[in-house]
């Protein structure tokens, strides 16, 4: 088997408190708390939760964007968490993000063509010609045309603007896309199109996604395998397609009932998920959605779920489904 392209192993991002005239650190914000996962090599992993989970976090680390606090990160044989600044931005090449706000990541006073042409310059590929040549190709793959280029982002729609954050990632040719939130700011009608369009560019150009969302009913249709976060902690993580027909964490069976299902032969027993998500500065003590939790038992506020496979390629972590922790 070969291996993955990315492997993320116990990744954390803790962020300090500081209180006082001194600004003493006073406590700590555990926004990602020990997350692992990996992507194979064109595959699209989505990764959902509420705001706040960990998950856009998670994928700012993955650029070292924000750089993590533990953990390992590797891509193509090497730990991105230990590269000097000048060797992360070389395999910045190789790895892009798509942002939720195109309009907000696209510099207003720059043309379209500026834009594009700009990761291609930070990275020193191609003269000043094949600059042009290839921001041509990629409006073009991306469903805009030659013209566009002389424009400026505000010129734009909103399903076009992020077309344009699409070609802007894949100028340098990378072979992982990062996508936070990439249609959360589009209206629905616009949302399947930018879905639609980054499908086809995943089959034509061998590409592999992490796609972030807050909607299940999105990540759905794009993903492969999708991993649920909760209060800086993945607690499911299986096939997309057993994910949705057999939720196992009561979160995910929470988060799907809010999901709506056309067919009445298909709907699934509803479990309403009461209160707001705790602080991620005092998370509760034992699993951090017991809480919350329809099913919680002694142990839940206790002991520490861990991530483990309860059926083959679908894990979760909450004692319902690990034995062990229930007999300690
Ligand atoms: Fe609910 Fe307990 Fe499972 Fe946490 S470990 S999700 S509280 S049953």
């Amino acid at each position: 088997m070969t291996e993955p392209l990315l492997k993320v192993q116990g990744l954390k991002k803790y962020f300090p408190i500081r209180s006082g005239i001194f600004g003493q650190i006073t406590g700590q914000v555990k926004a990602v708390d020990d997350v692992s996962f990996y992507v194979n090599e064109g595959e699209t992993l989505g990764i959902v939760g509420e705001s706040g989970c960990g998950k856009s976090t998670t994928g700012r680390m993955l650029m070292r964007l924000l750089e993590p606090t533990e953990g390992a990160i590797e891509f193509q044989g090497q730990n991105l968490a230990k590269l000097s600044p000048f060797e992360m931005r070389k395999a910045r090449r190789d790895i892009q993000m798509v942002f939720q706000d195109p309009y907000a990541s696209l510099n207003p006073r720059h043309s379209i063509g500026q834009i594009l042409e700009e990761p291609l310059i930070v990275h020193g590929i191609g003269d000043a010609k094949e600059r042009k040549k290839r921001v041509r190709a990629l409006l073009e793959i991306v469903g805009l045309s030659d013209n566009h280029a002389k424009r400026y982002p505000h010129q734009f729609s909103g399903g076009q603007r992020q077309r344009i954050g699409i070609a802007r990632a894949l100028m340098t040719n990378p072979k992982l896309i990062i996508a936070d939130e990439p249609v959360s700011a589009l209206d629905v009608s616009i949302q399947a199109q930018v879905l639609n369009l980054m499908q086809d560019l995943q089959k034509e150009l061998k590409l592999t996604y992490i796609f972030i969302a807050h909607d299940l009913g999105v990540v759905r249709h794009i993903s492969d395998r999708v991993g649920v976060m909760y209060l800086g902690k993945i607690v499911e993580l299986s096939e997309s397609e057993d994910l949705y027909a057999n939720p196992l964490h009561p979160y995910t069976k929470g988060l799907l009932s809010a999901v709506p299902v056309p067919d009445p032969d298909f709907r699934r027993q509803q479990i309403i998920i009461e209160g707001d998500v705790p602080s991620p500065s005092s998370p509760p003590k034992g699993c951090t959605f017991h809480t919350r939790c329809p099913f919680k038992m002694d142990i839940c506020t206790k002991s520490v779920p861990q991530l483990t496979e309860a059926q083959h390629g679908h894990s979760v972590a909450c004692h319902l489904y690990n034995e062990q922790a229930n007999d300690k």
